[in-house]
């Protein structure tokens, strides 16, 4: 069975979006603030996160880059109120996988949550699996990459930047993106970082280096890897 934590601080929103996912088959759990959820979140594995921005003690986009810095991967749908578009954007900045304004229908929620959540299933496939990209046989769940049988010297952060350049494959990724995704909050980082270590990964990847097919640069805003 499929588990979902619902972070929500109105009684009845809560109650009632409880109700009607144990109906549809789904575990839930509760949190009425960003504290509580923290406490759940750490000791407890979800498959989802339902998470409301405006609530008491910690904010859901405080829960949400605090998880994602502890490493966290749990998709996560925000609840924001209307109007909230800076928050939109914020929130998937922070590593919030998509976003529900209120006031929301049933069925749209729904239809979201099944959405990431099947998202979340083939993501979990693709750490396990080999995949190529360029000249490289990387697998993200060993941190093993090869060239010909021959294996090839890559740091974690390296295997974390292309895995997530890897995960949205043949869209744009701004460097602010992966800043936040793969660094978070290590302030010393700078965009100037990230474009050294896409130079290092291309320096494994591309057949010409300084001809790169697979990571381009997209002028202004960040990276694309195709495929
Ligand atoms: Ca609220």
């Amino acid at each position: 069975m499929q588990k979902i934590l619902i972070v929500e601080d109105e009684p009845s929103m809560r109650l009632g979006l409880k109700d009607n996912l144990e109906f549809e088959g789904y575990e839930v759990l509760i949190a009425e603030d960003g504290q509580a959820a923290l406490d759940v979140i750490a000791s407890n594995t979800f498959d989802l996160i339902l998470l409301d921005v405006m609530l008491p003690k910690v904010s859901g986009f405080d829960v949400c880059k605090k998880i994602r810095k502890e490493g966290n991967t749990t998709p996560i749908i925000l609840l924001t109120a209307k109007g909230e578009e800076i928050d939109k954007v914020l929130g998937l900045e922070l590593g919030a996988d998509d976003y529900v304004t209120k006031p929301f229908s049933l069925r749209e929620l729904l239809a979201r949550i099944k959405a990431v959540l099947r998202r979340g299933e083939s993501l979990q496939k693709s750490s396990d699996t080999i995949v190529n990209i360029g000249r490289l046989s990387v697998n993200f769940g060993s941190y093993n990459a090869s060239e010909e049988n021959d294996s090839v010297q890559m740091s974690h952060k390296e295997f974390e930047v292309l895995q997530y350049l890897w995960n949205k494959k043949n869209s744009t990724v701004s460097r602010d993106e992966l800043l936040t995704n793969v660094w978070g909050q290590e302030i010393h980082i700078t965009t100037r970082t990230i474009d050294n270590f896409i130079l290092k990964l291309r320096q494994k990847i591309e057949i010409d280096p300084n001809h790169p097919k697979i990571i381009l640069t997209v002028h202004g805003i960040g990276y694309k890897l195709i495929d």
